[in-house]
Parts: C-alpha cells; sequence; structure tokens
C-alpha cells in the first residue's frame, strides 16, 4: 500500500433486538464484512473490554441494512443501523515484540486488529483482540486518545439510528413486513 493515502474501507454497527439485543459490528476486510456481536455494546471508556463473540461473515451489501428479519427466520426482530462510517486500519500486533502486520486480513489472522474509526458517533481508537484459548471470544476495547470517556453511558446516550433517527421500536412498528430477502442473517 502507498504511503500517506490509507484506504479507505467501511465499517457498520447494527443494534439487533433478536433472541437478545446485541450490537452487530461489522468491518471491511478482504471484500467481505467480518463480524463480531456485541452484547453490551462499546464502551468509550479504555478500562472496559467488552465481549465480541465473533460470528459468520457477513457480504458488504448487509452492512448498511435498517429493518426487521421477519418472524421464523433467524435473528427474527428489528435491526438498526446504529452507526458507520469509514475506519483506517492500524498497523500495530499484540505486542511490540512481534512483527505488525501490514493489512487487516494479516491482523485478523493474528487475532488483533486496530483502526480508527470515523462514525457518526464512535471515533478514534479502538482495538480488537483475540482471547486465545477462548473459541470465538474475542474483546473490543477503546484505546486512550481524545476519545476516551469514563463517564457516559455510551449506547445509552445514543440509543437511535445513525442512518433514519428511529428507535428500534419505530423500525420494529414501520418496517415489520418488508426487506424478506434479508432471511437468514
Ligand atoms: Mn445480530
Amino acid at each position: 500500500m502507498k504511503k500517506g493515502k490509507a484506504k479507505k474501507r467501511r465499517f457498520y454497527i447494527q443494534k439487533h433486538k433478536g433472541r437478545n439485543l446485541h450490537y452487530d459490528f461489522r468491518l471491511e476486510i478482504g471484500g467481505i464484512l467480518k463480524s463480531w456481536a456485541i452484547p453490551k455494546g462499546p464502551s468509550l471508556n479504555p478500562a472496559d473490554k467488552r465481549l465480541a463473540m465473533l460470528v459468520p461473515d457477513h457480504p458488504l451489501e448487509y452492512g448498511p441494512f435498517e429493518g426487521v428479519i421477519p418472524a421464523g427466520s433467524y435473528g427474527a426482530g428489528p435491526v438498526m443501523l446504529w452507526d458507520y462510517g469509514e475506519y483506517e486500519f492500524i498497523p500495530e500486533g499484540r505486542s511490540k515484540k512481534e512483527p505488525p502486520p501490514s493489512t487487516p486480513e494479516q491482523a485478523f489472522k493474528q487475532g488483533a486488529l486496530k483502526f480508527l474509526l470515523k462514525g457518526k458517533k464512535i471515533k478514534g481508537r479502538w482495538g480488537l483482540i483475540h482471547m486465545k484459548g477462548r473459541g470465538n471470544a474475542w474483546l473490543l476495547v477503546k484505546d486512550r486518545d481524545e476519545y476516551a470517556d469514563r463517564e457516559i453511558d455510551f449506547v445509552s446516550k445514543y440509543p437511535d439510528s445513525a442512518k433514519s433517527g428511529r428507535s428500534l421500536e419505530e423500525i420494529f412498528e414501520e418496517d415489520g413486513d418488508v426487506n424478506p430477502e434479508y432471511a437468514g442473517m
């Protein structure tokens, strides 16, 4: 990659009330969306380590989806586009001892992703770290920077859609019978 011109990659965070409420965090890596389900959502407090379960890849086209997964399908319930934007990959490894990854694909394989988010709500430097020996369990952690905040409850302060301004309840009521093509995601 050419220096000084970071490649633009997309990310999406969908607030999804399936069986349980969670946040689906999706990063564009290698032409698909690597995806993690985060029960509590992101925290701006660097001391919080939020459990992020790696779930199946999704196609890029699914990222901006907001609507309702119909009853009887996996994940049935409302999906909100809670936040979205571009991110920059930060080529840093899990520790200073290891050689730094040169691509997000490589960082993913090494189990430590660092990135700079440029969302409507979520900004700054973040890390996703695989808990070795713990299967699909990763942790989402805010890096210490000017966007870190130890006081606010981030997801409670900004509950609504970055795309439409709607709440999950409004999405459920208004979009209940559309978008069946997304069944199963
Ligand atoms: Mn989900």
